[in-house]
């Protein structure tokens, strides 16, 4: 049922018996406004008098005293709502009236744009060029200003981590050849992820990335050694969506090759990196695991940051969350890239931007960042 047709409804009709029922209701209508609102600003009128038609019509489907949406949920949804519902009812009504204050035909007049016919644009700029400016000490229309995404927040903030460090950050193609996304990286044609169950083919030769480990090849190419890069981007898998998992994701990848590069280095830099991150008192745990391109190979944990390792929901009582894989570079990758593995070493490390961002803000589905749910995006 749309809007128009819940408001002529009671909310008994309607089986809103709850203050959350209350609440997602508010919110639809909240969301029909602000989605018909978008598209009326978004129009560009033939001409001023089109305009202020449709401000007019707009303004009037939802605040004409008689007949308006908003007279109509008075109507039918405050005014017969139950009392255990009335004070949940009447706030968000109120919250709602004021929001509808950005419907009244000035204020939409403002936002709704026009063309301007070819004649009196002339005569604009000619005025512009000759004396009469206007007064140009009104205050200029305001927008609405977005900001970052929150995973774009956090992949900056590691970024920047990095960057101190020496680091360069380095991209590649997001649609790679299976040679770099699999046999340049010691993933043998066996190996499970290879599968067009895990990894989206273009063809046999092409696949969108499942990693952003091949970047690693490609800097080794085109830089050799010694080479200092993070890689941040997005992946690729053939993952049915759900609270943890979604078939495009972001890592960022680590890479750091030069003489002399131990393990040590490779615990150094991470341990410094996730205090820099999650705070002083954070520490971190690894434990042997097996990557084909890494030998040895490791999975890093933190202590948890909700519960300092004492053990929670998040941590599952275990005191960890396991953030990154990591390990030395395998000589065959460094030979791959280039580099002669008798003189040089590495290391790399790859993490999912999204889990840390979940981890960060404190979100427990993943699918949240890519609904594009203004409600959702604008607390960050
Ligand atoms: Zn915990």
């Amino acid at each position: 049922m749309t809007i128009d047709g819940k408001v002529r409804k009671t909310l008994a009709e309607l089986g809103v018996a709850d203050v959350a029922g209350v609440d997602a209701l508010f919110g639809e209508v909240r969301a029909t406004m602000e989605r018909e609102r978008s598209s009326l600003v978004a129009r560009v009128a033939s001409s001023e008098g089109e305009r202020d038609r449709l401000a007019k019509n707009f303004r009037d489907r939802w605040l004409a005293r008689k007949n308006g949406l908003l007279t109509q949920i008075d109507e039918h949804w405050l005014k017969s709502s139950p009392r255990d519902l009335k004070p949940s009812v009447g706030k968000s009504f109120n919250a709602l009236r004021q929001a509808a204050t950005a419907l009244e035909m000035d204020v939409l007049v403002k936002d709704v744009g026009f063309k301007i016919p070819p004649k009196v644009a002339a005569a604009g700029a000619a005025e512009i060029r000759g004396t009469d400016l206007g007064d140009l000490t009104l205050p200029g229309y305001c927008r609405p200003l977005g900001s970052l995404h929150p995973v774009t927040q956090m992949q900056r903030e590691i970024e920047e981590i990095f960057l101190h460090l020496g680091f360069r950050i380095e991209d590649g193609p997001e649609i790679e050849s299976v040679y770099y996304n699999f046999d340049a990286l010691n993933i043998p044609e066996s190996h499970p992820s290879r599968d067009d169950w895990d990894t989206l083919y273009i063809n046999s030769q092409t696949v969108l990335r499942t990693h952003t480990s091949p970047v690693q090849i490609r800097a080794m190419e085109k830089y050799g050694a010694p080479l200092y890069i993070i890689i941040p981007g997005k992946c690729y898998r053939h993952d049915n969506p759900d609270a943890s998992h979604t078939p495009m994701f972001h890592q960022i990848e680590g890479l750091a090759i030069d003489s002399d590069i131990t393990f040590a280095d490779l615990k150094g830099t991470l341990d410094f990196f996730a205090k820099k991150l999650f705070g002083e008192k954070v520490r971190t745990r690894f434990q042997p695991s097996f990557f084909p391109f890494t030998e040895p190979s490791g999975e890093v944990a933190i202590s948890c940051i909700f519960c300092g390792g004492e053990g929670c929901r998040v941590c599952k009582e275990s005191g960890w969350i396991e953030v990154m894989g990591c390990g030395m570079v395998h000589p065959l990758v460094l030979r791959n890239g280039g580099i002669d593995p008798e003189k040089y070493s590495g290391w790399a490390f790859g993490l999912g931007v999204d889990r840390f961002a979940m981890l960060e803000y404190d979100i427990n589905d993943i699918q949240l960042f890519f609904q594009s749910d203004v409600r959702f995006l604008q607390q960050f």
